[in-house]
């Protein structure tokens, strides 16, 4: 008998024949003798319209407030999930993240887990009881609701597994597994049977947002064998397919991958934004006045280039936000003028960031060189670079992003053959 936490997000978890569904995948594993925890997203559409109806009583809310609202998609869910469970004859009860309790830090709308105390749930599993876990929400140290920030209910389950030695976290999605690249922008995607915690990292950071990126970290620091699966399969087909486990992508140890691909996939974000400032007065401190200022104002800078310019004497620094950081960070810098001279602030939100990912570019040269020129012969500039041992990322023209994503896509061989 092992433990097994499952997740079912929004999209598995729609409506009630949706829901019935899902809990019929939960009944499955139970009947099988194991101790189960389901933990559950809000409906598909639910969170967005919590987020909208917040933004619409005030751009300015208060953040305790807005988790107070968003957080209640999910204590629906799990209640009606415990209902059709309970209705199924399986003895379930639901938990929201206040009463396990889940402990998260101060950050509210953002916030991270600090703690799980599983030991309610796990006495209660250990009587044979599905423990339906509300997800994307926890207790914040001011005793109030927190929520971990969108795409959080993957972060909730794989914490959960974590903290309860579980075998396997297991993510019912809309998609059977983890693709090459979005299978919704690429037909030809193919299923990954495997994908290392490193590679699955830097997907999800880089616009894949099948698994949120804080569950990722969590997995890997915990080693949890994470597996990525469709809901919408028939849950009472076998379970059992090669190395034992059914359709689906298995995000584990490195070591267990045999067949080590040069390129694994590639993502996609269109949530950039490029600021460029030009003729910046070149003097030592520049920098760190600029980024300690965007920095303070909790504004995270993700590809930076600095060009120093003809006359030596001034620089061009360009670098990137997200999109909705974008007007703050235009603003803090040309209130930061009077500090640093600069000849001009522009900026653009019409801008994509491309990725190429793949483990076995650590011990392979040339994979850039055959990105940049695949890109130049379907007449896409390329505005940024940023390089690490395992992707590439290139900065371009909004417009040409799904022609990227489909150039790169094929000349990597990733197209299903
Ligand atoms: P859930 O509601 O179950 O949490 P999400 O919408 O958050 O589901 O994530 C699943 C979606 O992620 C898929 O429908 C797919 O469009 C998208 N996605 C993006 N990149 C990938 C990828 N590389 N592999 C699989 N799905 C991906
Ligand atoms: N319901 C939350 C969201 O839509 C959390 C989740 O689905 O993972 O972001
Ligand atoms: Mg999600």
């Amino acid at each position: 008998m092992s433990r097994l936490v499952m997740k079912f997000g929004g999209t598995s978890v729609a409506d009630l024949e949706r829901i019935r569904n899902a809990a019929r995948h939960v009944k499955r594993e139970v009947d099988a003798g194991n101790e189960v925890a389901v933990v559950v997203s809000a409906m598909a559409g639910e969170t967005n319209r919590l987020v909208s109806l917040c933004r619409e009583a005030s751009l300015m809310h208060d953040a305790r407030e807005y988790d107070s609202v968003v957080a209640s998609g999910e204590q629906v869910t799990s209640g009606l999930m415990a209902i059709v469970l309970q209705s199924m004859g399986v003895d379930a009860r639901s938990w929201l993240g206040w009463q396990i309790p889940l402990r998260t830090d101060a950050a509210h709308s953002v916030a991270r887990i600090a703690d799980i105390d599983c030991r309610a749930l796990i006495e209660r599993m250990g009587r044979q009881q599905v423990a339906v876990v509300a997800g994307f929400q926890g207790l914040a140290p001011d005793n109030r609701v927190a929520t971990l920030g969108r795409g959080g209910s993957d972060t909730s389950a794989v914490a959960l597994a974590a903290a309860l030695g579980a075998e396997r976290c297991d993510i019912y999605t809309d998609v059977d597994g983890v693709y090459t690249t979005d299978p919704r922008i690429v037909a030809g995607a193919r299923r990954l049977p495997k994908v290392a915690f490193e590679e699955m990292l830097e997907m999800a950071s880089l616009g894949a947002k099948v698994l949120q990126v804080r569950s990722v970290e969590l997995a890997m620091v915990h080693g949890v064998r994470t597996f990525v699966r469709s809901s919408f399969d028939d849950p009472d087909a076998p379970q059992t397919g090669p190395g034992n486990l059914p359709v689906g992508t298995l995000i584990c140890d490195e070591d267990e991958i045999v067949e080590k691909q040069l390129v694994t996939g590639i993502a996609y974000s269109r949530d950039e934004a490029k600021i460029t400032l030009r003729r910046v007065e070149d003097r030592p401190g520049v920098a760190a006045a600029i980024f300690g200022a965007l920095s303070d104002a909790a504004i995270n800078v993700d590809m930076i280039v600095q060009n120093v310019s003809e006359d030596g004497r001034t620089t061009d620094i360009t670098f990137t936000v997200t999109t909705a950081d974008y007007e703050r960070a235009l603003h803090l810098i040309e209130n930061l003028r009077t500090q640093v001279k600069m000849e001009s602030v522009t900026g653009s939100a019409d801008v994509a960031k491309v990725s190429v990912i793949g483990i076995g570019m650590r011990s392979h040269a040339g994979v850039a060189a055959e990105a940049f020129k695949a890109l130049a012969a379907r007449g896409i500039n390329i505005q940024l670079i940023t390089t690490s041992e395992i992707k590439i990322s290139i900065l371009i023209d909004a417009a040409y992003t799904e022609l990227a994503v489909r150039t790169l896509h094929s000349i990597y061989d990733l197209d299903k053959t």
